[in-house]
């Protein structure tokens, strides 16, 4: 299985690469979750990407290029690999083409996971991780249960909310998806690759879309 996940912050795109990975075995690799650990870890690649990501904006393509070439060079993508929030413009697009065509491993498929705007804005406010284990909640849509989060992780739930999911910063993100990432979808449509899916749904209604589509 080599796919991208297409959509705008908030459809969903994590949660189904997790999904995916469990049920096919290959890895996720979100370029979000990189440049957040190199931000933690404090390395020089972090510190660059950082205030672009604070703004809700897009980090350099050559940082981000950079990251995906060592990350599709590693044994663990020999199988293939899932693509989440990447590529995010048509030049990194362009890019990930030639790089898969080098390593002889074209695209089998892109799945756009198609939500309304206003959706993803509630999405987007009510989104909350806890801090020991990383599990996503919404307060809206999905708040933990205590006990059971005790019982299942043997801590409490500590929510804590991405820096970029402040309300003032999510306009920007949306804004910057309309912009540089939407022309994907024509790009790939045009590639004969993209396949459509309502991630309007259940997260199993979804990923059970998802599978449909690339089968
Ligand atoms: P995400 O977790 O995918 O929503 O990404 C969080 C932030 O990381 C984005 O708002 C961007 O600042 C940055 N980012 C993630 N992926 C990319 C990418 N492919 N190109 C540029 N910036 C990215």
């Amino acid at each position: 299985m080599r796919i991208v996940l297409l959509g705008a912050p908030g459809s969903g795109k994590g949660t189904q690469s997790q999904s995916l990975v469990k049920a096919y075995g290959v890895p996720q690799i979100s370029t979000g979750d990189l440049l957040r650990e190199a931000v933690a870890a404090g390395t020089a690649l972090g510190l660059r990407a950082k205030s672009a990501m604070d703004a809700g904006k897009l980090v350099d393509d050559e940082t981000v290029l950079g990251m995906i070439r060592e990350r599709l060079s590693q044994a663990d993508t020999a199988n293939g690999f899932i693509l989440d929030g990447f590529p995010r413009n048509i030049a990194q697009a362009d890019a990930l083409q030639t790089v898969l065509r080098e390593i002889g491993k074209p695209l089998e498929a892109v799945v756009l996971l198609n939500l309304d705007l206003g959706i993803l804005f509630k999405r987007l406010t009510g989104r909350r991780i806890c801090q020991e284990c990383g599990q996503v909640f919404n307060i809206y849509t999905s708040p933990p249960d205590s006990a059971q989060h005790r019982a299942a992780n043997g801590h409490e739930p500590r929510l804590i909310q991405r820096p970029d999911d402040r309300e003032d910063v999510i306009g920007k993100r949306l804004e910057v998806y309309d912009a540089q990432t939407k022309p994907l979808i024509q790009y790939y449509k045009d590639a004969g690759l993209l396949r459509v899916v309502d991630a309007d749904a259940s997260m199993d209604a979804v990923f059970a879309s998802i599978q449909r589509a690339v089968a």
